[in-house]
């Protein structure tokens, strides 16, 4: 992944339903009830955040779809008008946008909106998500590109994530990648990740391996918040909190990520090799570069502990 530099994105994480059943999905494996951020919640986690200085929002849910949570434009709105939020971004199987959610896409100023492929066509993408709903995928990417274009906007916002398929198919007779390319002449970025791999912090089986040596980019960029206010080292993978850093209902940010916190003994330890928790199993590790962190206080935390590390 080609990052210019790492800030904090912190992850509100719920617990939402989804229409799709994707094999490499935890949602396939677990139980879990689910966990919705009331108005009036997120509003104050995000409070929290941004007093400290976080200035950007992850609101993928842990699992489930964001769009299917009845809430989403009433949160979107809220981080739009917030002077002290600077980006926020969610991936969705963007199944259920309305029609207004669509038209205002191009509208959004701090947002990012990563519609996932999971396949080039309806058989791809059932093998995938075992569900037959590739042709309302298309029908509402063609609603957002027709509206974007009779009201003379771009999708500069939009980053597709396209799921990486090797199963060959007929350029000429996909009409998604069609799709695609309207929505690239429209500005939108594609992001093609290979998720189908990674194993979910061990939960998944999976033959991808993928070697450890430092400090993971996910532990320094994607923390994420549940819903009572429990802390996460790594939101994308972990569903029975493993890696919890605090609450932060119970104690301030600065003490969560101070050096003597949980926060900094997982980081240490990944710096001296040391994984725990579904870091032990996770196939998902990639490589922070230290000199591209933007993160002043981590920044001057992690040269500390480099130094350490070498004298050794
Ligand atoms: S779309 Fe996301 S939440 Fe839904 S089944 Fe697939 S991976 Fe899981
Ligand atoms: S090793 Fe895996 S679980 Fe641990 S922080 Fe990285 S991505 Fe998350």
């Amino acid at each position: 992944m080609d990052v210019e530099t790492y800030n904090m994105i912190i992850n509100l994480m719920q617990i939402l339903p989804c229409q799709l059943s994707c094999n490499f999905c935890a949602k396939t494996k677990v139980t879990l009830t689910q966990e919705r951020y009331s108005l009036e919640k997120f509003i104050t986690i995000v409070n929290i955040c941004t007093k400290y200085g976080i200035d950007s929002f992850d609101l993928t849910p842990h699992i489930g779809d964001f769009l299917l949570d009845k809430q989403h434009m009433s949160k979107i709105l809220f981080l739009e008008s917030n002077p002290k939020v600077k980006k926020w971004n969610f991936v969705t199987n963007f199944l259920t946008p309305s029609p207004e959610f669509c038209i205002l896409i191009p509208e959004f100023s701090k947002g990012t909106i990563s519609p996932s492929i999971y396949g080039l066509t309806d058989k791809q993408y059932f093998e995938t998500t075992g569900k037959h709903m590739f042709s309302k995928l298309c029908d509402n990417l063609w609603f957002t590109i027709i509206k974007a274009k009779d009201n003379k906007k771009k999708l500069k916002n939009i980053n597709i994530y396209v799921r990486y398929n090797s199963s060959p198919i007929n350029r000429e007779s996909s009409y998604m990648l069609f799709l695609l390319d309207e929505m690239k002449k429209l500005g939108a970025r594609e992001d093609i990740s290979e998720i189908c791999n990674k194993n979910w912090g061990g939960l998944i089986e999976s033959d991808f391996e993928r070697k450890k040596n430092g400090i993971c980019q996910h532990a320094i960029q994607d923390n994420g918040i549940f819903l009572n206010g429990d802390m996460t080292l790594c939101n994308c993978w972990d569903t029975y909190k493993t890696l919890n850093l605090g609450n932060i209902f119970d104690e301030s940010l600065e003490s969560i990520y101070s050096e003597n916190s949980k926060f900094g003994e997982l980081i240490k330890g990944q710096m001296f090799g040391k994984y725990t928790g579904i870091c032990e199993k996770c196939n998902d590790f990639e490589l922070i570069n230290i000199d591209k962190i933007e993160i002043d206080w981590l920044k001057k935390y992690i040269n500390i502990i480099e130094k350490t590390r070498k004298q050794r």
